[in-house]
């Protein structure tokens, strides 16, 4: 169960961090085993999460924890934001955190700055979910630790649950969990910590349900993940003009590098809250390259390859070329 395999990482982390970090059992249990207990919770949610456990990187962390990861947002806990469990060990409490990846803040601002940012980040992501921070708790955290990290996961809380290792109640520990996964997709919706400023600039409306459909079309067609799967399985060609950029443009570098773009065909207007992660990949995409991508998103129906073919009167065809 993920509440007792918690437990037994938060009372037994300061004993085993006394002896040598590699190879250690509990690393392992909280790795793989951790790891494994949390993605049973997932099955049945609406939208796909990774999850990975850490009690640091070479070197005991202070902090051990937990994390469940939306890649269309982050697949590690260095940036973006996500959900997070994270354990004092002194006090066998475990915080249930929608938080932030601290180390990329601390890269561009420093780690004084850094925290100020993250914590008006947290902020910002209250604000933006004032519904679901109604249901838990936005009280500061406190890990008992001065160590870099650790002080960043405390400025970078937006809200969450505090439990203690032996007295957890099973029943809101797991309905806590559901809220505050269904949170973070909600924030995924809404632009994560994008300031409402950029969010306009970049849909070019000032109508904010539209700007934040627009807004997640943008972070699905860019999302690493997706991109990379898409043009693996289809073929790195334009799918309208036939544009290949190792063919015409001498394009040379890898596959994933490739100047054409990935389109979502679900129209932006029919994304609603709550259903955007469902997608398929690469069913639900098309290949295009950046003119044509511009194109299609003009015309009524995203989803109709016939009728932007039968716009593009350019075709790169082989007689052409030479
Ligand atoms: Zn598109
Ligand atoms: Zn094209």
């Amino acid at each position: 169960m993920l509440h007792s395999g918690l437990e037994k990482l938060a009372k037994s982390f300061v004993y085993e961090r006394a002896k040598p970090f590699a190879n250690n059992e509990l690393g392992n249990f909280v790795r793989r085993d951790l790891a494994i207990e949390a993605r049973k919770h997932l099955i049945f949610l609406p939208f796909e999460l990774k999850t990975k456990g850490s009690v640091g990187a070479g070197n005991w962390a202070a902090v051990p924890w937990l994390g469940f990861f939306d890649p269309l947002v982050t697949t590690t806990a260095t940036k973006g934001f996500y959900v997070v469990y994270l354990v004092n060990p002194q006090t066998e409490e475990i915080f249930l955190s929608l938080n932030q990846g601290t180390t990329a803040v601390y890269r561009e601002f420093g780690e004084r700055k850094g925290r100020d940012i993250l914590q008006r980040r947290a902020g910002d992501i209250r604000d933006r979910l004032p519904e679901f921070t109604a249901n838990f708790d936005s009280d500061p955290i406190d890990l008992n630790s001065l160590e870099s990290l650790p002080l960043g996961y405390q400025a970078g809380h937006a809200f969450g649950r505090k439990y203690e290792a032996g007295k957890i109640n099973e029943k809101l520990f797991y309905a806590d969990l559901e809220r505050i996964l269904y949170s973070y997709e909600a924030l995924v919706d809404r632009g994560g910590t994008t300031p409402t400023d950029t969010m306009f600039e970049e849909s070019g409306t000032q109508d904010i349900v539209e700007t934040r459909k627009y807004f997640l079309s943008r972070r699905i067609e860019r999302a690493r993940n997706v991109r990379a799967a898409v043009i693996a399985q289809r073929s790195p060609i334009c799918e309208a003009c036939g544009l290949d950029p190792v063919k015409h443009y001498g394009f040379s570098g890898p596959q994933h590098n490739t100047p054409l773009e990935v389109h979502h065909m679900k129209p932006i207007h029919e994304l609603a809250e709550g259903d955007s992660r469902r997608y398929r990949v690469p069913d639900d995409f098309l290949v295009l390259c950046p003119n044509c991508h511009k194109l299609i998103h003009t015309i009524e129906d995203t989803s109709n390859l016939k009728q932007l073919k039968s716009k593009v009167k350019f075709k790169y065809e082989p007689k052409y070329i030479d």
